[in-house]
């Protein structure tokens, strides 16, 4: 494959969720040309392998922020795209087992009632009212926020990747980056198992692979990828709103509108992306477990399919947005955990403005590249993660 031109103002490795928004909010604000890589196919990323949760409970109140700036984003998607995402606003249900989880849950709680949000905590009867048929004593409490939900993935990535091929980007599937190229300090191109571009930034939006692909530009960086499974169940007659999730073992699930049960739950594996993408019978015998304790009517429910994918993890558990101090040009749209695609309409946002040398309106203590160069360990950390 060769590339259309020989130069672009941006190069951005990775067509997920993340790349394609960030492509497109480029490409609105008329910087072009643009090209977006991917070694993969659309969705063989985390991008197509997601549970679709959208949530705005965070313990810290930037993530709270950037959270509903993407609900509102994700709401509005099918007018501005054309393509429907199945965006439910069934709202997030966090189960506290004890009352030091509750504990927790209410100091959540506060954070995202205090950013205007009209979160909830709840009594043990007021889960069994949002989660019908819970087991007796499975949980003493939660938290609840209506406004959460669930997309369906699939049409959010094709209504990207064809907005932003309306737009001019160029989008070149099947075409790894192995390197950038250097003019003294600066970065100056990509290069590529197709050859080499000219641009003046690129942006690494390699979600589980960042580290690779950072390490390949010559930048150590704390990234990890961690293995994630998750399975989808045969379909059951609609009984559940809202996505439920236990943060103690990582279980999270909800119902589809075809009336699946789709969910993960943590099992350890070694981490990095080497081992590839099996599922484990170990996930799928501690998922089905946890799930029938949980909610015993889904006993003798078949699994119809178990999937993997990896999570690009950080040490303080927030997303790395902006230029790199150490090579100037080279951008990070990645460490997003498990949570990129509820954040990426936003996060995306200040990606593209660090690309155009704008102001980021995030506190770079939070998510600059920098902050891991430097003594000292973060000032806050976002602990609130799943799966
Ligand atoms: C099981 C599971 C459940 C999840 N559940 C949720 C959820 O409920 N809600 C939520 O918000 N998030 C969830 N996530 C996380 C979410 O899927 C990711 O954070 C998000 O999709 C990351 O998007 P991305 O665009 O950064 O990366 P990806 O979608 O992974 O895209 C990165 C792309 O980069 C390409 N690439 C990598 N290296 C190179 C290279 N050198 N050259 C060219 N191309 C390269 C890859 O082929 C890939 O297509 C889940 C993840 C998993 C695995």
């Amino acid at each position: 494959m060769t590339f259309a031109r020989p130069e672009y103002r941006a190069a951005i490795v990775g067509a997920g969720i993340v790349g394609l928004y960030t492509a497109y909010h480029l490409a609105r604000a008329g910087a072009g040309p643009l090209l977006v890589l991917d070694r993969g196919f659309l969705s063989s990323g985390g991008s197509g392998r997601n549970g679709g949760g959208v949530r705005q409970q965070w313990e810290t109140r930037s993530t709270v922020r950037l959270a509903r700036e993407a609900v509102a984003a994700y709401r509005r998607f099918g007018r501005d795209f054309g393509h429907n995402v199945w965006f439910r606003q069934g709202g997030y249900l966090f189960l506290a087992e004890d009352p030091g989880e509750l504990s927790r849950l209410a100091r959540v709680n506060e954070v995202v009632r205090s950013e205007g949000l009209p979160a909830r905590l709840l009594d043990a009867a007021g889960v069994a009212r949002h989660l019908p048929g819970i087991a007796p004593g499975a949980a003493v409490g939660g938290a609840y926020l209506g406004s959460d939900g669930t997309v369906y993935p699939f049409p959010a990535v094709w209504g990207l990747y064809e907005a932003v091929r309306r737009l001019g980007v160029e989008v070149a599937l099947g075409v790894e980056a192995l390197g950038v190229e250097r003019d003294g300090g600066r970065l100056v191109g990509v290069s590529t198992d197709s050859g080499g571009v000219r641009t003046r930034a690129v942006v690494n939006a390699a979600g589980g692979w960042s580290g690779e692909l950072s390490r390949r530009a010559g930048l150590e960086v704390p990234n990890v990828a961690s293995r994630h499974e998750i399975f989808a169940t045969e379909p059951l007659k609609p009984f559940l709103d809202p996505m439920v999730v236990r943060a103690s073992d990582g279980l999270y699930f909800s119902q589809t509108v075809r009336g699946e049960l789709v969910g993960g739950l943590t099992v350890p594996h070694v981490p990095g992306t080497q081992r590839g993408v099996p599922s484990s019978p170990r996930f799928v015998t501690s998922m089905a477990r946890a799930l029938v304790g949980l909610l015993p009517r889904v006993a003798g429910l078949g699994v119809l399919r178990a999937w993997t994918g990896f999570y690009d993890d950080t040490p303080d558990g927030f997303p790395v947005i902006g230029e790199d101090p150490r090579l100037p040009g080279f951008v990070h749209a990645n460490g997003f955990g498990g949570h990129g695609f509820m954040l990426a309409p936003s996060a995306s946002r200040r990606v593209a403005a660090a690309v155009l040398g704008e102001r980021v309106d995030l506190d770079p203590r939070e998510f600059a590249p920098g902050r891991f160069l430097g003594p000292g360990a973060a000032p806050t950390a976002e602990r609130l993660q799943l799966g």
